[in-house]
């Protein structure tokens, strides 16, 4: 079987993603191949991030490879927290990590009063495969709720409400956010890419 290596150690991507390729591709992740150091992640939207990574694991370890980069884009913020989603208390002067209680309080902050709701979240996956390079992207609709709602899931998942629901992610089940959430898109568009090979 053909491997293929996916450019991150998130045990939780991993088991999505050979769930839905597991038969075809022998999935592994950076581990798997030694690489333990912090890859370079400074690009100004998430296909340049993606590609950075991807590239970044081909020429160090001369691999088949793929890799994904995601955020929120709110409308009413001119499309921010964007790539600066995971960190995006932190880079305005609130704590110093991935926290997502911040993160979310900020957002909320931000948004007090303001009647356009609207977010998407994106993925984009860079696959380099045969020393090709191609892109892909999922996207998920939806409004930011004023409050939050819901246990499930992580990151802005209470407060994202996506169209045609009147439920957050974090108030579903993951079976159905796994069916219509960014990531799941962007990576059924790279399998539909794998299959056109
Ligand atoms: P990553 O590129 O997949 O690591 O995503 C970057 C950041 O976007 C994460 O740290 C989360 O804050 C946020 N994010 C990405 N996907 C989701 C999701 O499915 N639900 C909630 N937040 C997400």
């Amino acid at each position: 079987m053909h491997t293929l290596i996916m450019a991150t150690n998130n045990e939780h991507k991993l088991r999505e993603v050979r769930q839905i390729l597991g038969d075809r591709y022998d999935i592994k992740g950076l581990a798997d191949i030694g690489c333990h150091e912090d890859i370079p992640e400074n690009g100004s939207t998430f296909e340049e991030n993606a590609l950075q990574k991807a590239r970044y694991v081909h020429e160090h370890y001369g691999v088949d490879c793929f890799a994904d980069d995601s955020g929120l884009e709110v409308d009413a913020l001119g499309g921010e927290p964007g790539i600066f989603t995971a960190r995006y208390a932190a880079v305005n002067g609130y704590g110093d990590g991935h926290d997502s209680s911040a993160n979310i309080r900020l957002l909320l902050e931000r948004l007090q009063g303001e009647n356009n709701r609207r977010a998407r979240f994106r993925t984009a996956i860079a696959l380099i495969k045969d020393g090709r390079e191609r892109l892909f992207e999922g996207v998920v609709e939806g409004n930011i709720t004023t409050e939050l709602r819901g246990t499930d899931g992580f990151g802005y998942d209470p407060v994202f409400a996506p169209l045609d629901r009147d439920i957050t992610f974090a108030e579903m089940g993951p079976d159905e956010k796994n069916r219509i959430s960014h990531r799941a898109r962007a990576v059924e568009a790279l399998v539909r890419g794998l299959s056109e090979e």
